[in-house]
């Protein structure tokens, strides 16, 4: 890694407010996701002819494009839930089931491949005996709400602030705003952690946020914007001074 890029301290003594990102910094998404489109290819002969992880791959590859459409207002939520599934089956050459119905299997099977990332769940808990600490998510409501109320987030968090809700997706500051607004402390001394360098990292910098980047590649942007990279949660503790274990 980059030292010139990776503070070896930073500097998070003026923190005094924790907001975390949920998919992929808190909750394993992809995971969900990937075990849930096999699910999916498991119910339908007609997707039988290509491989489940390449249904899946293909499925990742097209919902993130569509996201970012979604995120500039070019396709309605609804428009996106349609067409990742018919541009999935469109790319693979297959029969294309109904995606209302395909759409509907999906989620129930999202829903039950929920879990936590590795030492997330603590490290939620020990941030926030020390922190106030709250949750901005980009997503659909219906779907995040569950969430909250699956990982019982409320428990610990004082904001579960939803990106739908507030009308504009993360990178756009005005969520980022509004999170500051809510939480009733200067930008300075939020700190974000997420594992997007746009959406999170990125956005919350030009915020003036600080940030930390849950992060397990190696290649770094030029510049690094991230006050913090880490892949292991007991690192964003030490860097909190919070303490690993309840
Ligand atoms: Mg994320």
């Amino acid at each position: 890694m980059d030292s010139q890029s990776q503070p070896v301290r930073p500097d998070f003594t003026k923190v005094r407010y924790v907001f975390f990102d949920l998919d992929d910094t808190l909750i394993d998404h992809k995971r969900a996701q990937e075990r849930a489109l096999v699910d999916v290819w498991t119910q339908y002969t007609e997707l039988q002819q290509v491989d489940p992880l390449e249904l899946a791959s293909q499925f990742a590859r097209i919902n993130y494009r569509l996201w970012e459409a979604y995120r500039n207002s070019e396709v309605g939520q609804s428009e996106l839930r349609r067409l990742r599934f018919e541009q999935t089956f469109r790319q693979l050459g297959v029969q294309a089931p109904d995606w209302r119905e395909v759409d509907q299997v999906y989620m129930e099977c999202y829903a039950r491949h929920w879990d936590w990332i590795p030492g997330a769940r603590d490290a939620l808990i020990q941030v926030s005996r020390k922190y106030p600490t709250g949750i901005v998510t980009n997503g659909f409501t219906f779907v995040q709400k569950k969430k909250f109320e699956y990982f019982s987030l409320n428990r610990h968090t004082r904001d579960l602030i939803i990106s739908e809700e507030v009308g504009h997706l993360k990178p756009h500051p005005r969520i980022f705003e509004f999170a500051a607004e809510k939480a009733g402390v200067k930008p300075s001394s939020l700190l974000y952690v997420g594992d997007s360098y746009v959406s999170d990292i990125a956005g919350a910098h030009s915020c003036d946020w600080k940030t930390a980047w849950y992060h397990k590649g190696d290649r770094l942007p030029d510049p690094n914007l991230a006050d913090l990279i880490f892949s292991s949660y007991t690192d964003l503790l030490d860097a909190l001074e919070v303490p690993h274990k309840p």
